[in-house]
């Protein structure tokens, strides 16, 4: 099998257009999908005539409000053998700056090797190289034993609820092995920490500001919060993905510089490793509040969480893993580079409800991800094209379905 594969790898891999695949992510580019609002329903639309023309069929559009497009599409025989999903999200954070960018956000210039604007990265060079793959595969003839299916998502910027996770509530989420076309600078991620969104509100008791011995300050005690959690060290660990951290990312409160403020919040960012869940990182922040609390009886805290994504990974020796590391190696000429990233993906949907082998692949690059002047780059995107070319090639030629 191996001298097969590697005879077919190559015509596969020569079949690949680079210059398409830039085409394909200057096209998404130019759909502004940006979340906030979303309108992930211009870049699907782009992105279904590139499907198209790879020749991929059973488009289906699935919106849990207006705009908010998640396309499926199938290549290959979907009526029997295994399936390899190829998640990607058509949201992109916004531009912000648009004064800060060298060249205007969404007009996906390309220079010097690199294809600039809003997306290029995270991630529409991803879904571009993943088409681009499946028309390669469509060219050379290759008839796949099963199908690709193509999950091209909406919010995944704002924990994937009307997206992978709409997917999932709606049943749809299912598979024999997927791969997420994140930026990963053609590294192999193998696993995610998680994240704890909360607003921490402290009550206090209003009074004029020359007495203040007469009320109780929400903002003296918020503080007292902020210092024992923001940077705290947790004794949690995970080997590939480290410790949890926490960040207080917003402090906001009190009315006017002379009265004593009644009210006062933070918010904070906790981090997750796997083992951990929401109910134990919770239990933690309690329990650290009640120790302020201990030392200062006029403390009050509520917490109101507003967004968990659990931590997830994926095992180095997975089959799912170990053919994409053939394939990063046959299209590359070198052994992969492994990782664990710090912050969440739609992985853990696939991962740890839909219980769907998933690894995170891509060309972007992780550092321009969110920036200003956020770029790709193009040998990079012709790499990832031909290393999920070939991936999908060693998938359906030798993935044994549990029977
Ligand atoms: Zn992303």
């Amino acid at each position: 099998m191996g001298h097969f594969v590697d005879e077919f790898t190559s015509e596969i891999a020569d079949a690949v257009d680079t210059n398409e695949a830039v085409q394909i992510t200057q096209d998404l580019v130019r759909a502004p999908s940006e979340n906030p609002p979303g309108r992930e329903h211009l870049a699907a639309a782009v992105a279904r005539q590139w499907l198209e023309e790879a020749g991929c069929e059973g488009f289906e559009e699935f919106e849990e409000f207006e705009g908010r497009t998640n396309l499926i599409a199938s290549w290959g025989d979907s009526s029997s053998g295994p399936r390899l999903i190829f998640n990607g999200h058509l949201d992109v954070v916004p531009a912000a700056d648009a004064d800060g960018w060298d060249n205007p956000p969404f007009s996906a210039v390309v220079k010097d090797g690199k294809i600039f604007g809003r997306g290029t990265s995270d991630m529409k060079s991803g879904i571009a190289a993943m088409i681009e793959a499946v028309a390669a595969l469509n060219r050379v003839g290759f008839k796949p034993r099963g199908h690709v299916q193509f999950q091209l998502v909406a919010d995944e910027e704002s924990f994937g609820r009307h997206g992978t996770e709409f997917l999932l509530r709606k049943n749809l989420l299912a598979g024999d092995a997927a791969v997420i076309g994140e930026p990963t600078s053609l590294m192999i991620c193998l696993g995610e920490r998680g994240a704890y969104w909360a607003t921490i509100h402290a009550t206090g008791r209003a009074a004029h500001g020359s007495v203040p011995e007469q009320g109780i300050s929400a903002i003296e005690k918020v503080a007292k919060a902020a210092v024992a959690l923001h940077g705290r060290e947790f004794s949690e660990s995970h080997p590939l993905l480290g410790k949890p951290t926490l960040n207080v990312g917003t402090i906001a409160g009190g009315t006017k510089v002379n009265v004593v403020a009644d009210r006062a919040s933070i918010s904070i960012d906790r981090r997750a490793v796997p083992g951990e869940t929401e109910e134990g990182v919770q239990g933690q922040i309690e329990a650290i509040l009640e120790e302020i609390k201990a030392g200062d009886p006029d403390c009050e805290f509520n917490i109101e969480v507003f967004g968990f994504a659990e931590p997830s990974i994926i095992q180095k020796d997975a089959p799912i893993v170990r053919l994409l590391a053939d394939s990063v190696e046959s299209q590359t000429g070198g052994p992969p580079d492994y990782y664990g990233s710090p912050g969440a993906t739609d992985a853990r949907f696939l991962r740890n409800q839909g219980r769907i082998p998933a690894v995170v692949f891509g060309p972007g690059i992780m550092g321009a991800a969110h920036t200003v002047n956020e770029f790709a780059d193009v040998a990079s995107i012709g790499i990832a094209s031909k290393v999920y070319a070939e991936l999908a090639y060693r998938f359906f030629s030798t993935w044994e379905t549990a029977s």
